[in-house]
């Protein structure tokens, strides 16, 4: 019932809906629709009371993420349909993997705080809460296991679209991350359940720094938040268009139409014509980036000039200066 009354007062926009019409629609007694209002106010709605008139939103609530603000006018048709939101979660990926099976595919868990968020490797994600956008969009691809680090490259692509038509200048570092002025604002995590020839389900976490103020000093050098880089941007529009450009890119790579998720890969690269180090375990080598091929994997050439095809997902990449 709390959904309904959302959404009817969203519906309604900057007009007043009154108690009586409320009640109505919904089938519930105008103290019951009082009292969901109220409920909403704490949940950080802001709504006006007025008498006789009714109610109404007076600030749109795009910066909480509850589903039905995210579902409102919301232009996909898989991704985001199904949302479950969280106060705390250990991890949205770990979530997802435990329900992987019975979740339709686009199914997206989102948490305010993540307790154990986790990068590459098992390294450490920080998502403090109601600091970021910190989710994970369940996929269930009809494409052979090995194909599936290119969903990585999906999502990148469509954060790097969907930051920039928002007006965000952010680019790709190849393969998994998205950063704005030479810091990391946002990192993908795409992890697999799959048997030897088809794939169960592909989960893919987004973790965005929005709101961070501050990061700890081992993050200070390498992370940024869209706030600190000056864009005060709201989370419920940010996942909107994320989930708009992801399924575009999607579909169109499972009617296999790759060229545009490469060719935003190469346009939006932070790392393509540079020198950089690709770094394996214990060794570090100095080479120049050439181009993102057909396959998604990042062509360099060393210091003797051999070209080599760098597989995602084996290495990290660091830049000569800083973190690129
Ligand atoms: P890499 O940066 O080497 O490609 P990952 O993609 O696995 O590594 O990302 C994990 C790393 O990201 C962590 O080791 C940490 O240095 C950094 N990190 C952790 N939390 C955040 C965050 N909220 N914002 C930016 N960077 C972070």
């Amino acid at each position: 019932m709390r959904d309904k009354v959302i959404k009817a007062i969203l519906d309604s926009g900057k007009e007043f809906v009154s108690g009586e019409e409320l009640s109505k629609e919904l089938g519930i007694s105008r103290t019951a629709v009082w009292k969901h209002i109220n409920a909403l106010k704490e949940e950080g709605y802001s709504i006006e009371s007025v008498n006789k008139k009714g109610y109404r939103l007076l600030d749109s609530p795009n910066d909480l993420l509850n589903p039905q603000n995210i579902y409102h006018n919301l232009q996909t048709d898989i991704i985001g349909q199904n949302i479950i939101h969280f106060n705390k979660l250990e991890s949205t990926n770990d979530y997802l993997k435990q329900v992987g099976n019975d979740v339709v595919e686009g199914t997206v868990a989102i948490s305010e705080e993540q307790t154990k968020g986790k990068g590459r490797l098992g390294r450490v994600w920080e998502s403090k809460v109601g600091d970021g956008i910190w989710m994970s969009i369940i996929l269930k691809p009809d494409i052979m296991p090995y194909k599936a680090p290119f969903i990585t490259l999906i999502a990148g692509a469509s954060v790097v679209k969907a930051l920039n038509n928002l007006g965000v200048n952010a680019q790709i570092k190849w393969p998994n991350d998205v950063i704005i002025n030479d810091k990391k604002v946002c990192g993908i995590l795409t992890e697999l359940s799959a048997e030897i020839e088809r794939i169960n389900y592909v989960v893919l976490g987004i973790g965005m720094n929005v709101k961070n103020e501050d990061f700890d000093s081992k993050l200070k050098n390498k992370a940024t938040s869209l706030h600190k880089e000056g864009y005060k941007l709201h989370r419920v529009d940010i996942v909107k268009e994320i989930f708009y450009q992801f399924e575009l890119l999607y579909k169109k790579y499972l009617d296999n139409d790759k060229e545009e998720v490469l060719n935003i890969c190469r346009d939006y690269s932070a790392i393509l014509n540079k020198e950089i180090y690709i770094i394996r375990n214990d060794e570090k080598e100095l080479v120049k980036c050439i181009d993102v091929n057909e396959e998604g994997n990042l062509l360099v050439k060393n210091s003797s000039g051999q070209v080599k095809e760098i597989i995602s997902g084996e290495v990290s990449i660091r830049g000569v200066k800083g973190y690129v």
